[in-house]
């Protein structure tokens, strides 16, 4: 029998799943299973337009059987099948895109994380099996193929026997070594969790064969038998496919447990069905608290990304903005290629487009949860508040008009936090800007001798308690074009314009103001006369950009 070699880029990729440490073997499956399915899909869709081909439903099937003993794991599909020719040509080349990645060697090194994150095909299988074989019939041919393959030494083709077409896969699953164990591969409950966990919303039944205990037949009370019995084990449809209306809340809260989003409640979901340039289901939530992890370092952004029903990618970041790192969630498009590599997935259009249609829609959903429900949107600015003040300040106002009016702060006229546009509107006639206070707490920031010629004037101040806080709203500059101002800048420009009066009141204590600067030399700048004090003897004010709150912060950060 004559044995064909694997085209050189096949044989490099192969090499790297053969010899590969990748700790998540366990995606092969997921692999195999996605290829079943297209292959039912495009019989499905031949039936549409060949009357010679019907297509009944109840028969269309992904079996999957694992024989301990033997060490084999079969998975077995009613699909379209392949001829001798598409066994040759689909198995023994790299057919498509999404192997492109590893032509150059540099992406070989982190190869690791691309065959977690994309699929990498059929050859994932050769990761858990050292002998593989592929039993075909095409619904166009009248014999069936077997193609077998060790994955190192080339490739075999001869005829079979099979009756109905689809295609059977046996993986030879390797020996245990010393460092590696593939025993979990033939393990039923590991297997059930594995198709769970990346296949479960395949649209057609994934069947296999479950070990369950059952009250046995003229036994005693009590007594069990073991007995194999079929088993769907995927849900079939995916929750984000249905229709919003069949749903609670509850569905979604269990959607989001499964999915272990985060072990507290969502706050809120937002559940999007879009059907215009770009074809996409998408459930995200907005967490109640913040994760332990989520101010640091360790955090990473991101949401699940499946093609047509089939997980891609864990945590894909460039579907969020940093300041919504917060938003867990997923999702589904049909215009997306399973088999697409990291480095064209960050230039896809497609995803782009998904990417900015999501910020909208979090943008909306948090100011309508702002607007008809303040309690739970101080819940929410409680957790992520923070973030999205960092937000403001390192997109340098890029999104401005996304972050600003979704801020909260404390105030010297209100009990609670205030938005932006609330100041505004209970600002004065006469006021042109919106004042603000820094320090540690509401309670220090009100006894500051900054606050009170503002204040005595009537006017409202905003209390910054964060560092965040002053960084952020510097970069803001203004909102509805009212400038922001701190109390303790030197011009504040209310109306104590120089008067003659106090010109002259300065120059009578010119000596005592020079007297006072040499004492404080290299503390201060300059000492001047105010009339902004009111029952304080002294006040610190800044001059130009930098107020002394921020020279503080400033001067604590690390180099
Ligand atoms: P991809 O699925 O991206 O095309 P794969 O390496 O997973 O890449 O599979 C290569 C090709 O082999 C598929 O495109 C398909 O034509 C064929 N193939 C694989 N598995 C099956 C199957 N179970 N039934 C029919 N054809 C299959
Ligand atoms: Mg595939």
């Amino acid at each position: 029998m004559e044995k064909k070699q694997f085209q050189a880029e096949s044989k490099r990729l192969l090499e790297m799943m053969i010899n590969s440490i990748y700790t998540q073997k366990e995606i092969f499956l997921r692999e195999l299973i996605s290829n079943s399915s297209d292959a039912i899909d495009k019989l499905y869709y031949r039936a549409l337009t060949d009357e010679a081909i019907n297509f009944e439903q109840d028969r269309y099937a992904i079996h999957i059987t694992a024989d301990k003993e033997a060490r084999t794991l079969t998975l077995t599909d009613t699909g379209i099948g392949m001829t001798k020719d598409e066994l040759e040509t689909n198995l023994g080349t790299i057919a498509k895109s999404g192997s492109l990645g590893f032509k150059k060697t540099n992406e070989m090194k982190d190869g690791h994380d691309i065959i977690g994150q994309f699929g990498v095909g059929f050859y994932a299988a050769f990761m858990v099996a050292d002998q593989v074989s592929v039993v075909s019939k095409s619904v166009d041919a009248d014999s069936a193929y077997i193609w077998q393959s060790d994955g190192s030494d080339g490739y075999t083709i001869e005829e079979a026997t099979k009756n109905v077409p689809g295609t059977e896969i046996t993986l030879h699953i390797k020996e245990n070594t010393e460092d590696e164990s593939f025993d979990e591969f033939l393990d039923e409950h590991r297997l059930k969790s594995i198709v769970k966990k990346y296949s479960d919303f395949i649209r057609y039944p994934i069947k296999m064969d479950v070990t369950t205990y059952k009250p046995k037949e003229d036994g005693e009370e009590g007594e069990t038998e073991e007995v194999q019995e079929e088993q769907i084990i995927n849900s079939m449809v995916p929750i984000w496919r249905k229709n919003k209306s069949e749903l609670t809340k509850e569905d979604y809260e269990q959607f989001y447990q499964d999915k272990r989003y985060g072990f507290d409640k969502p706050l809120e979901h937002i559940h999007l069905s879009v059907d215009g340039a770009v074809r996409y289901n998408s459930i995200l939530f907005i967490p109640e608290s913040t994760p332990f992890d989520f101010y640091s370092k360790e955090y990473e952004k991101g949401l699940e990304l499946y093609a047509n029903g089939v997980l891609i990618m864990e945590k894909c970041a460039d579907l969020l903005p940093d300041f919504f790192s917060f938003v867990k969630g997923m999702v589904d498009s049909e215009d997306l290629s399973l088999n697409i590599s990291r480095e064209m997935l960050q230039h896809d259009r497609q995803l782009k487009l998904i990417a900015k249609n999501i910020q909208s829609k979090i943008k909306s959903q948090l100011q309508s949860l702002l607007k008809n429900n303040r309690e739970a949107y101080e819940t929410f600015y409680k957790s992520f508040g923070r973030q999205l003040k960092f937000g403001v300040y390192n997109e340098f106002g890029a999104h401005k008009k996304v972050l600003e009016d979704l801020l909260l702060f404390h105030s010297s006229t209100e009990k609670g936090l205030v938005t932006l546009s609330e100041y505004v509107s209970r600002m004065k006639e006469d006021q042109s800007n919106i004042y603000y206070a820094t320090g540690e707490s509401i309670e220090r920031i009100a006894k500051l001798p900054q606050t009170e010629l503002v204040a005595d004037k009537g006017y409202e101040i905003l209390y910054f308690t964060e560092d965040v806080d002053e960084f952020a709203i510097k970069m803001l500059q203004s909102y509805q074009d009212k400038e922001f101002q701190s109390v303790s800048s030197a011009d504040l420009k209310l109306d104590e314009e120089e008067s003659e009066e106090s010109k002259e009141e300065q120059n009578a204590n010119k000596d005592l103001f020079e007297e006072m600067k040499t004492i404080l030399a290299g503390k201060v700048k300059d000492v001047r006369l105010s009339k902004r004090l009111k029952t304080h003897p002294v006040i610190l004010a800044a001059e130009g950009e930098v107020t002394i709150e921020m020279e503080k912060v400033l001067q604590a950060m690390p180099d």
